[in-house]
């Protein structure tokens, strides 16, 4: 703001000189001209001798302003009247610029500025009616107004950018001390939260500025932070209580087998199987939380590693693999697609995916059932439809059946090997393609839970596949 208030001033400063000087000029030029175009009649063609008196009458009359020095020179340039009565000066030659442009014909002006001391010096030739140069008229004006005047402007000038400037100075004092508390108190806080771990607290939102649209996004941030550790503590209380159940039994029965001295071995043998059985449940809940962690730490990644792969593929290679356990449990597993659907995806994580929603569907199905999956490409949408005649799911548990280790009957996914985590496996894998799952259920007469996805694939590709 100084330096934007310095060069305005300057700038004013040096138009309004400028201004002032180009004025002067004109005045001194046209006085010494018109002075001139009357000296021919006083000066004598021949002699070139100078009637003084009626000259000095002529100028009198003239009203010339006083700070003009008005000089007459003859033909050798020097002075023949001087306004100011100055003897001296008489019969002394002057030679300067504006002089000898005159003397060869030409007005001549010249403006000096030594030490604060303007002057302007303005010369024009004394011409008689046959055209012949008979002297010059040679005004000198050291006018006192005009730099009375800028020293004035000046003054005032700096005066008034100092006034402004403590002005704006105390304007932004000011408002900076209210920006900056407010930054101070949400740094004071934020950094005590960071510090002491106390991630609930909130700032103080006055206002509708930036720092409080800041603060803001802050608090909902934190929020989130909070949401999230709470989930973090969950699920770490939640693994470490899945993690433990099998390990008791295990202790149990290791402790039983070790603490009974004549155990027949058919006994142990039992033991074994139980605890064998015990270990593989452990083996499948820690295998579900490490894809579960790969998964959280890639879902965001930028390189997803997608392909081009056929659903049709993956499908019926879900369904090969499924076969024999449907088998067992006496239900119809059938598939069903209107063509071949290719789609951009990473195979593993989507094959996952479904297979965990087609085992859920055989799992939760009694005898003489049916599990049917449907693919259907609409819309620039890809559905994978899952259909089952199972147990069917409560209203209250189809929005719970997602979250990691709920599951609605624990004793039936016990004893089907359910860990709890397959739902929200299959929900991280279609997130993971930008797709949603949809559950409808009609409880004791099943279930259909819908995959899906957009259609991701380019269409030239698509064509060349096909
Ligand atoms: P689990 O390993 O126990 O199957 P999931 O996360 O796969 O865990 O499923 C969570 C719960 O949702 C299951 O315990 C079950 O109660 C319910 N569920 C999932 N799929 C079905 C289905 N097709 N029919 C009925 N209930 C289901």
């Amino acid at each position: 703001m100084l330096i934007t208030l310095l060069l305005f001033g300057y700038y004013v400063l040096t138009s309004m000189k400028s201004y002032l000087y180009d004025e002067e000029k004109i005045n001194v030029t046209t006085t010494s001209n018109m002075v001139a175009s009357f000296a021919a009649e006083y000066i004598d063609d021949e002699t070139g001798y100078l009637d003084t008196i009626s000259f000095d009458r002529f100028l009198k009359g003239l009203r010339v302003d006083s700070q003009m020095r008005v000089l007459v020179l003859g033909k050798d340039i020097t002075v023949l009247y001087d306004s100011q009565n100055n003897q001296n000066l008489l019969g002394v030659a002057q030679v300067r610029p504006s002089v000898l442009s005159a003397i060869n014909g030409t007005d001549g002006f010249v403006r000096y500025d030594r030490d604060d001391i303007i002057s302007f010096d303005a010369a024009a030739p004394i011409i008689n009616s046959d055209g012949k140069i008979l002297g010059v008229v040679n005004i000198i004006y050291v006018p006192d107004t005009t730099s009375h005047f800028i020293d004035a402007i000046l003054t005032e000038m700096i005066f008034l950018i100092i006034v402004i400037s403590i002005l704006i100075g105390v304007v932004i004092f000011i408002v900076a001390n209210i920006v900056s508390k407010r930054i101070v108190d949400f740094t004071s806080k934020i950094t005590s939260m960071s510090d002491d771990g106390i991630l609930d607290e909130k700032l103080d939102i006055s206002g509708n500025d930036e720092i409080s649209r800041l603060g803001e996004a802050f608090n909902m941030m934190s929020e989130k932070v909070v949401n999230l550790e709470m989930q973090r503590v969950q699920f770490v209380s939640d693994a470490s209580h899945e993690l433990k159940t099998p390990l008791s039994s295990i202790k149990l029965m290791a402790d039983s087998i070790l603490q009974t001295p004549d155990i027949t071995m058919d006994y142990v043998r039992e033991f074994m199987t139980d605890m064998n059985n015990e270990v593989d449940r452990l083996n499948r809940i820690v295998n579900k939380l490490l894809y579960i962690t790969k998964m959280d730490v890639h879902s965001n990644d930028e390189n997803k590693n997608l392909e081009l792969i056929s659903l049709n593929d993956i499908v019926q290679g879900i369904e090969k693999n499924l076969q024999p356990l449907a088998k067992k449990a006496d239900i119809t597993l059938v598939t069903s697609a209107p063509g071949e659907i290719f789609l951009m995806a990473n195979k593993d994580v989507l094959w996952q995916g479904i297979y965990n929603i087609v085992d859920n569907a055989i799992k939760y199905t009694d005898s003489d059932g049916y599990v049917l999956v449907a693919l259907e490409q609409k819309n620039s949408f890809v559905t994978i439809e899952v259909r089952d005649t199972g147990v069917g799911i409560s209203k209250e548990d189809t929005d719970k059946i997602f979250d990691r280790f709920y599951r609605v009957d624990k004793a039936r996914s016990r004893e089907t090997g359910g860990t709890g985590l397959g739902l929200s496996i299959a929900l991280s894998a279609v997130k993971y393609h930008n797709g949603t799952i949809e559950v409808e259920s009609d409880p004791g007469k099943g279930s259909t839970f819908r995959i899906i996805l957009p259609d991701t694939v380019p269409e030239k590709e698509e064509e060349e596949e096909i």
